[in-house]
């Protein structure tokens, strides 16, 4: 259903954006891949993605910490493939620490990342969908858009101004045939979670084991991860015809978290 579609993924040499890039392009989307890495991995990402797909994959090195780069992702995606139908700003990081001695420069690295890289990559995209009359734009929120937990202060204030601005932008776009939904996940096994359990064990004193089992997976009565897979489902959905009434919306993919 995605055939001509072009497609922007940020953060998506890894993880959840990987997961949805390569749905996107199984579902016939152009594909232009994002992220930071070692140059060769990233190479053998974009190869094998075009490879299984047959879609056309490139790869761009913005660093959506600054602005001009973020938008120049964009920018240089319409000169080069001519249009971009559907943004997924899916690009974050995660810092735990109580918030007496929670680091500034991670939380200004947090805002930055985490809310202010879509409004720099959601201006120009926006302004050619609206030109085109259709555009399809996808936010990787979290859970903690909707809920907080203790000792992610940053997160969960960047995260809550995602969702604001995915109901901005939706209500801008709402005649122009262009959508902006935010997707929701709880805890999904990627890098970035991995990274956080030794941070979680520390801040509350307990072992990683106890982590997974009475911090991560309590929170989620599913008692498993969301995979990356069921995240591309949804951000495939999002993108079709039948989905145009979906817009402003915030979709939790939590494995009934967010329903206790
Ligand atoms: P990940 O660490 O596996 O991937 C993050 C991606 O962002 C990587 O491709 C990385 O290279 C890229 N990135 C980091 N800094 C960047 C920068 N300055 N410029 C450009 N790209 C940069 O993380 P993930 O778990 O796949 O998370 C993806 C998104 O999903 C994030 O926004 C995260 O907050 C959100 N999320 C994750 C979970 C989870 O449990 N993993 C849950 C809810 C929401």
């Amino acid at each position: 259903p995605l055939e001509d579609r072009v497609a922007i993924i940020t953060g998506s040499t890894s993880g959840i954006g990987l997961g949805i890039a390569r749905c996107l392009a199984q579902a016939g989307a152009d594909i232009v891949l994002n992220g930071l890495g070692a140059k060769d991995e990233i190479e053998a990402t974009r190869d094998e993605l075009a490879t299984h797909t047959g879609r056309r994959v490139s790869y761009h090195g913005a660093n959506l910490l600054d602005g001009v780069e973020a938008a120049a992702l964009v920018t240089d995606t319409l000169a080069t493939f001519g249009k971009v139908d559907i943004l997924v700003n899916n690009a974050g990081v995660q810092f735990v620490s109580p918030i007496e001695t929670f680091p500034e420069d991670k939380w200004l690295t947090i805002q930055d990342l985490n809310l202010s890289a879509s409004f720099y990559t959601i201006r120009p995209a926006f302004a050619a969908m609206k030109g085109a009359g259709w555009g399809r734009i996808i936010n990787l929120a979290s859970v903690h858009g909707l809920i907080a937990s203790p000792f992610k202060s940053a997160y969960v204030a960047a995260k809550h101004g995602l969702i604001g601005l995915t109901k901005t932008i939706a209500l801008e776009g709402a005649q122009h045939g262009v959508t902006c939904n935010a997707i929701c996940p709880g805890y999904v096994w990627t890098p970035l979670v991995e990274g956080q359990i030794a941070d979680t064990a520390k801040a509350r004193g307990i072992s990683r084991e106890e982590v997974v089992e009475n911090v991560l997976l309590a929170a989620q009565p599913s008692k498993r991860f969301v995979t990356v897979e069921e995240l591309g489902a949804l951000a495939a959905f999002l993108c079709t015809e039948g989905a145009r009434s979906i817009t402003g919306s915030a979709i939790p993919v939590d494995g009934g978290w967010t329903g206790q």
